[in-house]
């Protein structure tokens, strides 16, 4: 006999060696088979965005679970496609791209600011791959596919031409949220809320009615100047004398109507409230319902218009400080608050949204609510709980979603505008367009036929990009059979904080070219947070960088932590002490197979007639195990199979099973006896392998390779183990044997011998009774503790 395996440790630098062969051998990038018609697996990765290090833990975690899913499915023999993207369009690289560059987008060339951001997202994007593929990830590196490429732009373009020919988009000038930094309309999806100390100033509106000054109270007093009506509660007493009456605005002269209405809250400020164009959206639904006319107060740059007179031209914090000072020189302030206040900032750039009006293109989505909401009810969420934030997002749009970006780096809107008459001329779908450097595929346009033409120069908001992926690793458009085979994908996961954006989008898109929900199911991850529950971010400088840990530990520790440590939805804490005792079980499992890999390996069609007794319980707690792992697996939920193998393996497998027989392994007398013990040893550890495989591809490989030798097993031709009920009868002895086993341990650690004067050794003689129950167990018990029965 001789140890298959002589590595005495399980190392991370092993993984490098593994990854090597997999890469060279192509093993997860195996032909789906077309003659077969059977629906393909398909999972909609998220395309990741190349953010540069430190990478965030969570995120590695993320990836890694995704990666557990697809290995899942393939052991159960499905077809599974697992691409690879990257999400490269959009504001963080230009942000990115200026920060290291010193330079601004828009005093830049705009073909230079473009070449210097591919650069940008180039450098980052390779390491990053490098750290997925690290990880063990088992995805088709090799047809990875980039938002920014000219084949998904022009993919993106197709669905734009589709539904605008559907009718489905449309220009409208209307006020919108509007980010000053960067410099272009933004969806209320993008939007968070900080809270903002700021000024509450109390102000006196002149009254002729009744000779004396009502005060309002605004956080925009820069705002003063576009007030068109005050609003109170019709039930408020205060001011019931006042309703339809005129007030004087200070500093400004003009005079506007006290207007009842039912949305004021009596018990704010003073209870009146001045209407702006635009303090929030409430404005603009005041504005539109109670007819009012717009007076635009900041233009495209965050200044204040001519509108402002004196106070023209400022940014916006230094109007609202020179227009509070002048109030106050001339008395017109009653007091002044400091508050904090819940204001709504862009999510990328954190500045406070102002509210202008612009022309942009917008996607139906009001009208299409309760359609999506009934087909959400079709889509499997993984777990429950997060369904609640889709359908709270869904009742909560208000507004067609506005499309059109003043930015650079994303894909272009394919429109040309004839010159003499300004219609919009859309190309044919299925080409890559850059209308704002090349002519139009066309002479000419379609409504006057004038020959001259203007390209558009705004692009998408790159949600559009990122919202047709199920769409574009289905081939859309291109494969109808494999398109077929393959839509809806069965499965997006995703982070819990991008459901209101990348989720909600994708299956409005979708809906509207296929008519379908894009996935059977979406699995919803929480977030990674700090040792302490605490959320982790730049500016609080406890981010947590992966890569060390994985370069440590490796990428199957870091793994089996994240499996462990993260039940499905929740948010998950993270610490380098538990990936060092994931790590440790690794170690245990390395030693477990290095015993194992002693001993003759019999195989299924040798299957010995008769099982004894210690083989048949320990089967049936396999068993037990396989259905509890499957359950979990099922559900996407790997904290079940983490906990539940190592429990097994560790607990029961290795600390009362392997002992139990090891006498009876290599008694050779017995043959029978010993063939029992080695099928059922060798039948665990496959199993445990093969469970294991999808949270730590690296060692259960490894392993395999070097005790069972067969790949094909390990790698593409998976058999998910079964569930077998024949030794059910034997899950209660579990306890009894954990509770024997312990006891005498613990006595023999207690009694001193009378020849050494020190605790009895494991091997020691121990006088004891062997209880009824466990009789059927009593030869390998004996033989195990050297029990000399009484
Ligand atoms: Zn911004
Ligand atoms: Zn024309």
């Amino acid at each position: 006999m001789s140890l298959k395996i002589t590595e005495k440790t399980w190392s991370a630098e092993t993984e490098k060696r593994i990854l090597q062969e997999w890469r060279i051998n192509n093993i997860y990038n195996y032909p789906l088979n077309d003659e077969i018609n059977e629906k393909n697996f398909v999972i909609d990765t998220p395309p990741p965005y190349p953010s540069g290090r430190p990478w965030h833990i969570g995120a590695a975690a993320h990836y890694s679970q995704i990666d557990m899913i697809a290995r899942f499915a393939r052991l159960k023999g499905l077809k599974v496609v697992f691409p690879i993207g990257i999400d490269r369009n959009g504001i963080p690289v230009e942000m990115h791209t200026e920060k290291k560059y010193k330079i601004r987008m828009r005093n830049t060339e705009r073909r230079e600011f473009l070449k210097l951001c591919k650069i940008t997202l180039d450098e980052t994007e390779n390491e990053f791959i490098e750290i997925l593929a690290s990880l063990g990830l088992s995805a088709n590196f090799d047809e990875k596919y980039q938002t920014d490429s000219s084949t998904y732009r022009a993919f993106t373009q197709s669905t734009f031409i589709d539904m605008w020919n559907r009718g489905l988009i449309y220009l409208g000038n209307r006020p919108n949220n509007y980010c000053i930094d960067c410099g272009t309309t933004i969806a209320d999806a993008e939007i968070n809320y900080l809270d903002i100390e700021t000024k509450l100033v109390y102000l006196k509106f002149y009254s002729k009615q009744i000779d004396n000054y009502i005060t309002i109270a605004t956080t925009r007093p820069e705002l003063l100047f576009a007030c068109q009506a005050v609003i109170v509660n019709p039930d408020d007493e205060r001011y019931d004398n006042l309703q339809d009456t005129l007030l004087k605005i200070p500093l400004f002269d003009r005079e506007v109507k006290v207007i009842p209405h039912l949305s004021v809250d009596k018990s704010f400020g003073s209870g009146a409230v001045m209407i702006c164009s635009y303090g929030d959206l409430n404005d603009v639904q005041l504005f539109r319902e109670l007819g009012l006319q717009e007076i635009v107060s900041i233009d495209m740059n965050g200044r204040t218009t001519e509108a402002a007179r004196e106070f023209s031209g400022l940014k916006i914090k230094d109007a609202r400080t020179k227009i509070i000072e002048e109030l106050t020189n001339r008395g017109l302030v009653e007091k002044i608050e400091t508050i904090i206040h819940r204001t709504p900032v862009c999510e990328r750039s954190k500045t406070p949204i102002q509210i202008i009006s612009l022309e942009d293109y917008y996607l139906k989505q009001v009208d299409m609510k309760s359609e999506l909401l009934n087909q959400s009810h079709t889509m499997k969420f993984y777990p429950e709980m997060h369904r609640q934030i889709l359908t709270n997002w869904i009742k909560s749009v208000a507004i067609d979603w506005p499309i059109s970006r003043r930015r650079y780096y994303g894909t272009e809107i394919p429109i040309w505008y004839c010159t003499k008459c300004h219609t919009p001329n859309l190309p044919k779908p299925g080409k890559y367009y850059r209308p704002w450097e090349e002519n139009p595929p066309f002479e000419h346009c379609s409504s006057c036929g004038n020959d001259k033409f203007e390209g558009e120069k705004r692009i998408f908001d790159t949600w559009m990009d990122s919202s047709v992926t199920p769409l574009f690793v289905s081939k859309f458009y291109k494969d109808k059979q494999f398109f077929d085979k393959s839509y809806p994908a069965a499965l997006r996961p995703q982070g819990k904080d991008i459901v209101r954006t990348w989720l909600y989008y994708t299956m409005l898109r979708c809906v509207y070219l296929t008519d379908q929900i894009p996935w059977e199911g979406a699995w919803i991850m929480g977030y990674g947070v700090d040792e302490k529950g605490e959320k982790m971010s730049k500016s609080k400088g406890n981010v947590i960088d992966p890569l060390p840990l994985i370069k440590k530990y490796g990428a199957d520790a870091f793994r089996f932590w994240s499996a462990s440590e993260t039940n499905v939805g929740y948010d998950f804490r993270c610490s380098e002490l538990k990936i060092q005792g994931a790590q440790k079980f690794l170690s245990k499992l390395w030693n477990i197979g290095r015993f194992i890999s002693n001993f003759e390996i019999i195989e299924e069609n040798n299957k010995p007639q008769v099982l004894n007794p210690t083989d048949k319980w320990i089967l049936s707690e396999l068993s037990n195990t396989i259905s509890k792992c499957l359950e979990g697996y099922e559900e996407f939920n790997f904290f079940i199979p983490a906990n539940t193998l190592r429990e097994f393996t560790w607990n029961v497998f290795a600390a009362h099973y392997i002992e139990m027989i090891k006498g009876r392994a290599y008694n050779k007398e017995l043959e029978e006896n010993r063939k029992s013990a080695l099928y059922t040893i060798h039948k665990c550890f496959k199993t445990i392998l093969l469970l294991l495989e999808p949270l730590c591809p690296f060692i259960s490989y490894e392993l395999w390779i070097k005790i069972y030798e067969n790949k094909e097993i390990i790698t593409n031709q998976r058999k998910i183990p079964m569930v077998d009920n024949e030794y059910d009868s034997f899950i209660p002895s579990t306890q009894d044997i954990i509770k024997f086993n312990s006891e005498i341990w613990n006595k023999k650690k207690t009694t001193i011998s009378e020849i050494t004067k020190k605790p009895l050794s494991l091997k020691d003689p121990i006088h004891t009774t062997i209880p009824r129950e466990l009789e059927p167990f009593s030869d390998d018990l004996v033989t195990m503790h050297n029990i000399i029965r009484e």
